[in-house]
């Protein structure tokens, strides 16, 4: 069976169509730069790629049209008949969400008045799934949340140190993201340690970054809170500031509260420390060849997230494994170094040789006290599977 996987942002739509329950990538693509006049279609299918530029894609049902069209033109399948399902990845599920769901038009309703709790997501979420569910209407369409997985988090995790009633009233709390990417991998640990009690960490590093305590397969604690920007210095995003800096940028620079958050978001991290590069290898390149600021930028987020990895593994009790994964985690050894060479005192010890391979692996030395491992992430598996799972019940 077909099962499509969609990630729809704010100007991009992501899509990969899998063969069920094989897990298998029949093809995979991505519409880029909605909403412009030279936007970019890449279909990847049977071990090779198109891409399409210049487009004009002034909005999402557009970018539909161009995905369903390259998959019809290209053969991957001889009709919309065959897609028998539809998963749409959801940024924020609230406290409404405590599971995947099969979308009807409430359910729709429903993600629509958490709005307000992902300005930059929801309403992204929400465009794709309403294009999808009118060019393939008879099908099942799931959405699939990157919170429902931290709904498990109790609530001195989840409760910010904030006037109850901004919980109560307002739903202020601490939600996590990248729910899907940490169960994935949490599962795959999980098994590989082979015993019915865990605990893991799972360190998901790419543009966006966070980190998730796993006990027993459930989350406990995770570092992005109610918006993705809590945690630690992502590629553009700044992770824990202290709140008062809105005031003092208003009054220094005269920012508005709006300017300020887009600075913390956009202009922040690898990009606002270094003044280089969002992207990770940009700024090993730049740190490799002394430029100071691309080092220092390395070496916070290092720093940031063994803060975070020495917490949880006090809040775990201990720890079996701490799993990298995403593409900074999969990718990037020197990121790794950094932060496992932190970590000696609690007994984590790298294996160079190993951690400079590639793939999915071990990378801890034989005499760690944890499991070190690579394990690369697949969201749109995870969303598949919740597809046939909501399908077969
Ligand atoms: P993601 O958001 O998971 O797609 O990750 C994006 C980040 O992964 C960017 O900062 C990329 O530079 C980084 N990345 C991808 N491949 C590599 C690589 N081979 N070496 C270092 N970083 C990489």
């Amino acid at each position: 069976m077909k099962i499509l996987s969609v990630n729809a942002g704010s100007s991009s739509l992501k899509f990969q169509l899998l063969q069920m329950p094989e897990e298998f990538e029949i093809a995979s693509g991505l519409v880029e730069r909605i909403g412009n006049k030279n936007a970019e279609f890449k279909i990847k299918f049977n071990g090779s790629s198109k891409t399409q530029s210049d487009l004009m894609v002034l909005d999402h049902s557009v970018a539909v049209d161009l995905v369903i069209k390259g998959l019809l033109e290209n053969k991957v399948i001889a009709s919309l008949d065959e897609i028998q399902g539809v998963g749409h990845r959801v940024v924020q599920g609230g406290e409404l969400f405590k599971e995947s769901v099969v979308i009807d038009d409430d359910v729709v309703i429903k993600i629509a008045s958490l709005n307000d709790l992902a300005p930059l997501h929801n309403p992204a979420n929400i465009i794709g799934i309403n294009a999808f569910r009118k060019a393939i209407p008879n099908v099942i369409h799931v959405a699939v949340f990157d919170t429902t997985f931290h709904q498990t988090m109790p609530e001195e995790s989840f409760l910010y140190g904030t006037p109850y009633e901004w919980y109560t009233k307002h739903g202020v709390i601490k939600y996590g993201f990248h729910g899907t990417s940490h169960q994935y991998v949490s599962e795959l640990a999980h098994a590989r340690l082979g015993k019915a009690h865990s605990k893991i960490i799972v360190a998901h590093i790419g543009n966006g970054a966070s980190i998730t305590a796993i006990r027993d397969g459930k989350s406990i604690d995770t570092s992005m809170g109610l918006t993705p920007l809590e945690g630690f210095p992502m590629g553009t995003r700044s992770g824990n500031v202290d709140p008062a800096i809105f005031q003092l940028m208003q009054q220094k620079e005269g920012y508005s509260l709006e300017k300020t958050l887009n600075e913390l978001n956009k202009n922040s991290g690898y990009l606002g420390i270094s003044g280089v590069s969002h992207d990770s290898r940009d700024i090993i390149a730049a740190a490799e060849g002394g430029n100071k600021r691309a080092q220092l930028a390395l070496d916070i987020q290092a720093k940031r997230i063994v803060d975070y990895i020495a917490s949880y593994y006090v809040l775990l009790g201990g720890l079996d494994a701490l799993v990298f994964t995403a593409g900074i985690g999969e990718n990037a050894r020197e990121v790794r170094k950094l932060i496992c060479d932190r970590l000696g005192v609690l007994g984590i010890k790298l294996d160079d040789n190993k951690n400079n391979s590639r793939g999915d692996k071990e990378i801890s030395s034989d005499d760690s006290n944890v499991k070190i491992w690579v394990i690369p992430t697949n969201e749109e598996v995870m969303i598949a599977r919740d597809v046939l799972r909501l399908q077969n019940k």
